[in-house]
């Protein structure tokens, strides 16, 4: 049994809830289909690298799932030679077909074992890919130090400032990977957001539970299937194939990064919870200092200070989840990079 067309993603769509697994060879390794949207990729030869790549945690961000299936398409067919380890996860199938972000609830906020608390198929889903993510880092054959990737792939609601940015992890030590922040350089991002808590994000999972390089990476604008421009990628998709048929991470001088650290959660507290921006309000749109940005029958909140910008703000959810982060911009030099 094959994958029809080598098209991982119609094979998915096709069986959003389960599909039996198997395997099967291709020119540089052997595919496994694990479940629905779960496919591992080993290469002929044992390599000490070990690589995620995750689309459509939301189901409607369609861009990276579909760059992440040519890609696949691409391996499988022989075009690309595949010389590291590959778990590729289209995360919310369901929610994909009903063009949705997500069904019943927000997968990602359901990592680290944060599932446990809801109910329904998208928590199932966060335990199983959890799962998958951690066979497959254990699955590492070669012996001495392995290198463990995650880069989860999104697409945001809203138009931003910097058009391509991650989520870095938060990290203990705020000690940051100099290596990392040159391969997102090169990969066409612009921007930098330090996280300033553990979160319950896959990316954090994969990071906080494994160890792993992991980053959540918002490439752009939501559009649907068939209407991305896949060009856009075309930074991250170069430093993708050169990741996966070398080994190597690209490399570019951090100086093309703007890093924000992040400055703490806007929460809804209320029903009447409300912030003070346009509805199309760009992501990393900066405030005046004392600008009262959120206010509700509880709560006001003031920009503290000049610069000081809001990302993911968003007030249609349920009290108690976050309605916004703010940021500040830093210096690349007050890092701390190894
Ligand atoms: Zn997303």
């Amino acid at each position: 049994m094959t994958i029809l067309n080598n098209d991982f993603l119609a094979l998915t769509l096709a069986n959003p809830k389960e599909i039996s697994p198997f395997h099967f060879t291709f020119p540089s390794g052997t595919a496994f289909v694990e479940d629905t949207g779960i496919l591992r990729l080993e290469p002929t030869e044992a390599s000490s690298t070990s690589l995620v790549l995750s689309a459509g945690i939301h189901g409607n961000e369609t861009g990276p799932i579909e760059l992440l299936n040519n890609l696949v398409t691409s391996i499988l067919e022989g075009q690309l030679t595949l010389n590291i380890r590959l778990l590729v996860l289209i995360g919310n199938p369901i929610a994909a077909n009903c063009s949705k972000r997500f069904c019943e609830v927000n997968l990602n906020r359901l990592f680290s074992g944060a599932w446990q608390n809801y109910e329904g198929f998208e928590a199932d889903r966060a335990q199983q890919l959890e799962l998958a993510v951690s066979d497959f880092y254990q699955k590492e054959e070669q012996q001495g130090e392995q290198v463990r990737l995650h880069y989860d792939l999104h697409t945001a609601i809203r138009g931003s400032m910097h058009e391509k940015f991650v989520v870095h992890p938060f990290v203990e030590k705020a000690v940051y990977d100099k290596e990392q922040l040159a391969f997102l350089a090169s990969s066409g991002i612009e921007a930098v957001l330090l996280s300033h808590q553990p979160t319950t994000t896959f990316s954090y999972y994969s990071h906080a539970a494994h160890g792993a390089h992991a980053f959540t990476v918002e490439l752009g604008k939501v559009h649907p299937f068939g209407q991305n421009d896949l060009s856009r990628f075309d930074d991250l998709e170069r430093s993708l194939v050169l990741l996966l048929q070398e080994g190597v991470l690209a490399q570019k001088p951090l100086s093309t990064l703007q890093v924000f650290s992040v400055l703490e959660a806007l929460i809804k507290d209320d029903e009447s919870y409300e912030l003070s921006i346009a509805d199309d309000v760009k992501n990393f749109t900066q405030f005046e200092e004392g600008y009262v940005l959120a206010r509700s029958e509880k709560s006001q909140y003031q920009v503290e200070k000049n610069g000081d910008a809001i990302v993911f703000p968003n007030t249609n959810l349920p009290v108690g989840q976050r309605a916004g982060l703010m940021v500040r911009p830093i210096e690349l030099e007050a890092l701390q990079l190894v």
